[in-house]
């Protein structure tokens, strides 16, 4: 197989081909996918993408593969698509007067196929497990990912094998691994140690492992910039905002944007915020120490960033750096108040995404962020997702948090005096 890429290890810069199977260096450091130069102008590349809006063929419909010269330049027939991406960007002017921003527009990758951004990752990678004929695919998982990985291999009619931490997934991600019909073993651990697991199941049984340890799941994820760009009609925002847990996401979002600023697509690079749980913060202590990132042993009702010992750390500090961006963490106290307002505004996400709000509301009252800076938030989950937390929210159910905003449901008797007292009550 002949392709136009090849690999690099972001620790030692070992190289290998473009078509190899493996996911780590033999040092052990993880590795980058590094592309031929693109051969076509930003202002053409501008046209080519743009155009694409109006094709109804699935690989330009897609919010990935229309980026497809950047992205992975895969022969068409391989490519397994939805097609996902083309969410929708929302202006949110509820939630940007909460925040203390003048404007704040939301991306909303709860919109994709599988309801979370993840589908953006996986369409790549399940991609690579075709091109490369294997027949099964694995990840550890804290839910979404397992969710569509187990949705694009039903659909490549691959085995799908996921590896969830047992009791901390949120029930609508369950359930879709179990709909699709991914074999699903549930690790009496966290999802540290399923992800510790997973690698040396994937070793020992030839199986494709596309965590986003996997380089291709990153290259996929990647998208999410350039989509973003395109809606903003290639005007680059001063900073984006986006959750961080295994951080694959912002690795990859920083990857894609200079990317794009070294074919010339956009002139700058936009800040990069991201954000942690207080109780998963362990990339925040590492940049305020400056050492080497520690495991934390991880605890955060927002369970899709509940991630201790996150593997693509590294590649998500670089692009902090040179970015310019800024890392930091909120309470589950301030990521459910986010939650609230973000869900009435009519946009609505699961607790993880909402870390992105409440990041971005402590980093404008300590002056990080600008009150008139344009700003980006990345919504990463669909409100569904985790349905238990938004009634117990609301009901005042959730330990140890104070429901701020809550909406309870009224219960009332079958009688018509009673359903006006408590309609007007
Ligand atoms: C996976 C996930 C995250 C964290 O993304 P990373 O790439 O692991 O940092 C955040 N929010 C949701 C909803 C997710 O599914
Ligand atoms: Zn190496």
């Amino acid at each position: 197989m002949s392709v136009s890429w090849h690999l690099a290890c972001i620790d030692c810069a070992t190289t290998y081909g473009g078509d190899t199977l493996r996911v780590r260096c033999d040092c052990g450091g993880v590795l980058d996918v590094v592309h031929a130069p693109v051969s076509v102008a930003g202002g053409q590349l501008r046209e080519l993408f743009d155009g694409r809006l109006a094709s109804k063929a699935p690989i330009d419909r897609s919010g990935v593969w229309r980026f497809r010269e950047l992205v992975l330049p895969v022969a068409q027939a391989h490519i397994v698509t939805k097609p996902e991406g083309n969410t929708n960007l929302y202006d949110a002017p509820s939630v940007a007067a909460w925040v203390g921003v003048g404007a704040l527009r939301l991306k909303h990758e709860g919109e994709n196929p599988s309801g979370s951004f993840k589908d953006r990752g996986m369409t790549a990678g399940v991609t690579m497990a075709r091109l490369h004929g294997m027949r099964v695919v694995a990840c550890a998982s804290t839910g979404n990912t397992s969710a569509s990985m187990a949705a694009y291999a039903a659909q490549a009619s691959m085995g799908a094998v996921v590896f969830i931490p047992d009791g901390k997934i949120a029930f609508g991600k369950l359930s879709q691994a179990l709909a699709y019909g991914a074999k699903t073993i549930q690790i009496r651990g966290d999802f540290d140690a399923a992800m510790r697991l997973v690698e040396e199941v994937c070793d020992a049984e030839g199986i494709y492992l596309v965590n986003s340890i996997n380089p291709f799941r990153v290259e996929g994820q990647k998208a999410i910039g350039l989509e973003l760009m395109q809606d903003l009609d290639w005007n680059v925002p001063d900073w984006i905002v986006l959750p961080g847990g295994n951080l694959g996401n912002s690795a990859a979002l920083w990857k894609g944007l200079s990317e794009a600023h070294a074919a010339g697509l956009i002139d700058r690079v936009p800040r990069i915020a991201v954000v942690q749980a207080a109780g998963a913060n362990p990339l925040v202590r590492a940049w305020t120490t400056g050492a080497p990132l520690e495991p934390v042993a991880a605890e955060t009702l927002a369970t899709a960033i509940r991630i201790g010992n996150p593997v693509s750390w590294k590649k998500s500090l670089r692009g902090v750096v040179a970015s310019g961006g800024v890392v930091t963490d909120v309470t589950d106290q301030e990521i459910v108040d986010a939650k609230a307002i973000v869900d009435r505004a009519g946009i609505a996400a699961e607790p993880a995404s909402c870390a992105t709000v409440a990041g971005l509301k402590k980093l404008v009252s300590a002056g990080v962020i600008a009150p008139d800076a344009t700003v980006c938030g990345v919504l990463t989950g669909h409100v569904l997702k985790d349905p238990g937390t938004v009634v117990d929210y609301h009901r005042g159910e959730l330990p140890g948090i104070l429901s701020t905003y809550a909406n309870p449901p009224v219960v009332c008797d079958a009688d018509l005096p009673s359903v006006l007292a408590a309609l007007r009550g």
